[in-house]
């Protein structure tokens, strides 16, 4: 059984739609493969629709958080949400905020870099976008487009890091309301690539438990961003926790150089997430 967790759509930030991203788990030799664009469930429905036989999908999301240090500024994390319940109402209106949030916040970044002379233009991103969730990468492609950067790690390192002062940061889900609100719809939260020091700053153990008591049911240990040291770190931290550890390539089409199926996770601890989760139900044969 291979089983990655972590994928992202042309609904959000991938360059395949949710049919083309199956298509290329099956050809990988996936048998379990999770949909988790950022802050929309948009591709659920085509990705049902388009389920190659004997490929199962798991419906999911990422949801774009912070996590409050009593003394230092707010750190940016990602929870994973799987097999939620769409339709619950709280969360589904986070969601929105959330991607009402990337609109202003990307048109920001856009108009900064415009005034200053780079050739970039907010209704075209949006248009290129096709519909899905914007985030950095699309105006990361732009600028490659515009010969201004020539790849779109380059664009990340440079006029799109959070040190650059075009970046505009959203005002992301409390973690702890995050977690919350993926439990209240039957869903099953997981910190994602909780350690990676390469992204920025991470939080300690001690938010780690924390997250663990406001209801966080695993981790993300094996990922592309973490070193052998980090998932060492990770993978004692959830076995003192009691939380579920899964692995995932965090797939993002041609806008990263990780293929699908680069890291997977245990079928053991695959099968705990299946029986966490009540709100919604895989896709499968
Ligand atoms: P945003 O959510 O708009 O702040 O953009 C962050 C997104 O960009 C995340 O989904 C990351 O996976 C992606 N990302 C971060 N660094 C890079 C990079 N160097 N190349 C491509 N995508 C990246
Ligand atoms: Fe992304
Ligand atoms: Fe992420
Ligand atoms: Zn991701």
């Amino acid at each position: 059984m291979r089983i990655d967790l972590h994928a992202h759509s042309s609904a959000s930030d991938g360059t395949e739609t949710p049919a083309e991203l199956l298509a290329t788990a099956r050809a990988a030799g996936l048998d379990v493969v999770a949909l988790t664009d950022h802050d929309t469930t948009a591709g659920w429905g085509p990705a049902e629709a388009a389920r190659p036989e004997g490929l199962t999908v798991v419906p999911g999301m990422e949801l774009s958080c912070r996590w409050f240090p009593i003394d230092q500024p707010p750190i940016s994390v990602h929870l994973l949400a799987y097999l939620f319940d769409p339709l619950h109402p709280g969360f589904a209106a986070e969601r929105s905020r959330l991607r009402d949030e990337r609109l202003e916040r990307g048109q920001r970044i856009v108009e900064a870099l415009a005034a200053d002379g780079y050739p970039v233009h907010w209704p075209e991103i949006v248009a290129r976008s096709d519909g899905g969730v914007v985030g950095r990468p699309h105006i990361a492609r732009a600028l490659v487009a515009a010969g201004v950067v020539d790849s779109v790690d380059h664009a990340f390192a440079t006029l799109l890091d959070h040190r650059s002062p075009y970046y505009a940061a959203k005002v992301d889900t409390d973690v702890r309301e995050g977690i919350a609100l993926v439990r209240a719809a039957g869903g099953v939260p997981v910190f994602a690539h909780g350690l990676a020091t390469k992204r920025g700053r991470v939080v300690d153990d001690d938010a780690v438990a924390a997250m663990t008591q406001a209801g966080l049911l695993g981790v993300e240990v094996d990922h592309p961003d973490h070193s052998e040291a980090e998932r060492v770190h990770l993978r004692g931290l959830a076995a003192d926790l009691g939380l579920i550890t899964t692995g995932s390539s965090d797939y993002h089409g041609t806008n990263k150089t990780t293929p699908i199926g680069a890291c997977t996770t245990e079928p053991a601890q695959f099968e705990a997430l299946l029986a966490a989760g009540t709100g919604s139900a895989p896709y499968r044969d």
